[in-house]
């Protein structure tokens, strides 16, 4: 069938033509690769569950012999398993039941590889949800199920639900006696936070992905009158690529910065040369020995079951 779609229009007020990164898994999952080689988002994530978590998980459960935790975006797993060796050594005699909800098959497989790999993970089970979290709520509610999680963690992913805010407060809704939930998103002090800010009309007015902090989930949070305690982590990001015309990875990464698919070859030539100015501006980034180091700090949210 035939259909008529309207020529992008980059005048004024309209609506961006740019697409969103997630449409394309295949080159969202190669960015967001990339940005871990050139970053230290990973290492920064490692040192808060080995220093931080640790004590944050020490009251969940309640005594219970099973701890039922639900990770959602949780990617490739590397950082889900972190924690659970944490939650592990902190409950060791608890079996973990862990829901996966985790939209990309190509992650989802590489997940089950990576549990494959580790035996030592006997105390855990694994339940592989290839959904989304709208769609994983969706489910929860036509099943009528009463389970309810001790430990609830979306890192990294709440960028690409329609409604951050309806989103969190679903899984609040699971939350057991002394649950939590764990959020990391960009911090809103960070380079991020100043670019999306400066142009969110342009790069964030898609319905799939969009620009959250920290600082945006804070305001949510204080407007419902949530509790939670809140942590910043220093991370920081090369972004020196982005400003060799035509370099592939370059582009990769300010894809990655925009969220938007083959930004420098879609965008308008002021919004191209702006975004790239406002990268290298000390709003955003340092440059040291000749590189652009991006203020990638993240921000952490924990929200405890409000009794
Ligand atoms: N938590 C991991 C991965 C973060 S990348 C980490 O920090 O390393 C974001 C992840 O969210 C991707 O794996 C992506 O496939 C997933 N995702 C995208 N849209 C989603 C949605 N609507 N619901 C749940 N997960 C989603």
């Amino acid at each position: 069938m035939l259909s008529f779609s309207p020529p992008p229009v980059t005048l004024g007020t309209m609506a961006s033509p740019l697409k969103s990164l997630v449409i394309d898994d295949n080159r969202y999952q190669e960015a967001f690769h990339l940005f871990l080689e050139r970053s230290s988002e990973h290492q920064c994530m490692r040192d808060f569950i080995q220093k931080k978590l640790p004590d944050i998980l020490a009251s969940i459960g309640d005594g219970k012999s099973q701890l039922n935790v639900i990770g959602v975006g949780s990617g490739a797993g590397e950082i889900d398993l972190e924690m659970l060796s944490e939650l592990h050594q902190k409950h060791p005699k608890v079996m973990v039941d862990n829901e996966v909800v985790e939209p990309s098959s190509q992650q989802l497989h590489n997940y089950k590889v990576l549990v494959s790999q580790k035996p030592e993970l006997n105390y855990a089970k694994f339940t592989w949800n290839k959904m989304t979290a709208s769609e994983f709520e969706e489910q929860w509610k036509l099943k009528k199920m009463t389970k309810k999680a001790d430990f609830i963690h979306m890192i990294q992913m709440l960028y690409y639900v329609k409604d951050p805010g309806a989103t969190i407060s679903f899984f609040q809704s699971l939350l057991d006696k002394n649950g939590k939930i764990l959020i990391i998103l960009v911090s809103g002090a960070s380079g991020w936070g100043k670019l999306w800010r400066t142009y969110r009309t342009q790069l964030c007015n898609t319905e799939i992905s969009q620009c959250v902090t920290t600082g945006d989930i804070k305001s949510f949070l204080d407007s419902k009158g949530v509790n939670y305690q809140s942590y910043e982590l220093l991370s920081q990001m090369d972004i020196t690529e982005c400003f060799t015309e035509g370099d592939r990875k370059g582009e990769l990464l300010l894809d990655f910065l925009t969220e938007a698919l083959n930004f420098s070859k879609t965008a308008s030539p002021e919004l191209k040369a702006g975004v790239l100015k406002l990268l290298r501006h000390p709003d955003c980034s340092v440059e040291d020995k000749g590189r652009v180091i991006f203020n990638n700090n993240l921000g952490v949210i924990v929200i405890d079951q409000q009794t």
